[in-house]
């Protein structure tokens, strides 16, 4: 199979200007900005079903659309270079080992839709990511590649790096618009939708990293070619994250559609110590768990909603079968209690009662209608609300239930549950 978007990944410097040149960088840019209009553009990527990589996979071409064709004032284009969701950790490969990809993917997207100002919100803690980026773009500026007349053209275009403050829920875009702006990062409420009303009140696509680094290829090798890679509802190769105790934890190249065993047992090399797989997560956190009997599952959005979760970020956390799921759950919920951005009462709240009940459940002293109570908080919590965080938290929770009851049922306090951990340690 050959790679495209980790060429660089076994580098320990980002891949500097010289080098991305030599390797056929913006060179694509050059030719799509002398030789095609704007919507030509967005035509070839909306042919190629390119679907975002942050986790929505809301695809791309469709998105760029949605910009007004004869802006009356700025338009931006927002790159969300907010990795925060446990479990992913891909787009900061990109951002460290070849920089100019990315820069390019910026370009070619902000031309397409008529955009003259970038804005990159990176994540606080990526400083490694930030250093390479403030390179890349001075390299880029002072060789002509950003800025004003680029390639003989009169279109120009500015890059602004901005860096979070290490806020989970300013990954939602939002959340990040507000935080660019300076507000406190809370997600607006939707319509009016970023197209609309963006960064600034003015009509803003925001892209993830991985799905702009995605663009240059797409236009240099055409619709056709990438729509052939991958699984057919969501074409092309994914950067896949394998934590958890693998042999060979790391980042992937893959087409989607992979399935999680060749993942785990081929790419990571199995577990280690000869542990057994007892769940993962298949994209991320908030995709919940699915048991190790569903390892054959291929890795795409459609098949991932038939079994109940989701492909998110592509972010694989394996949990070995030493591992109890309800504190792996107790885990994630505590996590989700400290990022809600308290906005809902129902996401507020029901994000500290989750986490709470799953406590009680991990000391053993959980209660017999807790079960309906887990069922209480999700069902009260999601749906109803700004944004979806709270099926981020409900849905781990639940899955957990769903596939490991059991080991739950052994958290009811005893004296009423004689298979509780309380009673058996008595
Ligand atoms: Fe904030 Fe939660 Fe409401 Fe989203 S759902 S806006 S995270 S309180």
């Amino acid at each position: 199979m050959e790679k495209y978007l980790s060429l660089h990944f076994e580098r320990s410097t980002p891949l500097g200007l010289e080098e991305a040149r030599a390797q056929g960088r913006y060179a694509t840019a050059e030719t799509v900005l002398r030789q095609k209009a704007p919507d030509e553009v967005i035509e070839e990527v909306k042919a190629a079903n390119l679907r975002g990589r942050g986790g929505a996979w809301f695809p791309a071409g469709v998105k760029w659309s949605f910009m007004p064709k004869e802006p009356q004032g700025p338009s931006y284009l927002v790159v969300n270079a907010d990795e925060g969701e446990p479990g992913t950790f891909k787009d900061r490969q990109l951002m460290e080992k070849n920089p100019h990809l990315l820069l390019e993917g910026i370009l070619l997207a902000s031309y397409a839709i008529r955009a003259h100002t970038a804005y990159l919100y990176i994540r606080g803690e990526y400083l490694a990511s930030y250093r390479a980026l403030v390179q890349a773009v001075k390299e880029a500026r002072e060789a002509r590649l950003l800025g004003p007349n680029l390639f003989g053209t009169d279109f120009h275009l500015e890059v602004v790096i901005h860096r979070g403050a290490g806020a989970y829920i300013c990954g939602e875009e939002t959340a990040l618009l507000n935080s660019l702006e300076g507000r406190r990062g809370e997600p607006r409420p939707k319509p009016p939708f970023p197209a609309v009303y963006g960064a600034f009140g003015r009509p803003t696509t925001v892209n993830n990293v991985e799905t702009l680094a995605n663009v240059p290829f797409i236009l240099e090798r055409g619709a056709r070619w990438f729509r052939d890679l991958g699984a057919p509802t969501a074409p092309g190769h994914l950067l896949f994250g394998l934590s958890g105790p693998v042999r060979r934890p790391g980042v992937y190249e893959l087409p989607t559609g992979t399935t999680a065993r060749e993942l785990v047992e081929e790419h990571g090399g199995g577990l280690i110590g000869g542990k057994a797989l007892k769940a993962f997560v298949p994209g991320g956190a908030s995709t919940g768990f699915l048991p190790a009997d569903a390892l054959d599952v291929e890795m795409d959005p459609e098949t991932l909603r038939e079994r109940g979760t989701m492909l998110g970020t592509g972010g694989i956390i394996v949990i070995p079968d030493d591992v109890r799921i309800v504190d792996a759950a107790r885990v994630f919920s505590r996590f989700f209690r400290h990022e809600t951005c308290g906005q809902c009462s129902p996401c507020r709240e029901g994000a500290a009662w989750s986490d709470r009940v799953l406590a009680r459940f991990a000391r053993g002293e959980g209660h017999r209608d807790d079960f309906d109570l887990i069922e209480d908080i999700a069902r009260g919590s999601t749906r109803r609300t700004i944004c979806v965080f709270p099926e981020a938290f409900a849905g781990p929770m639940l899955s957990a239930i769903r596939h490991f009851r059991d080991e739950f049922e052994s958290g009811v306090a005893a004296p009423d549950n004689p298979t509780s951990v309380a009673h058996q340690e008595a």
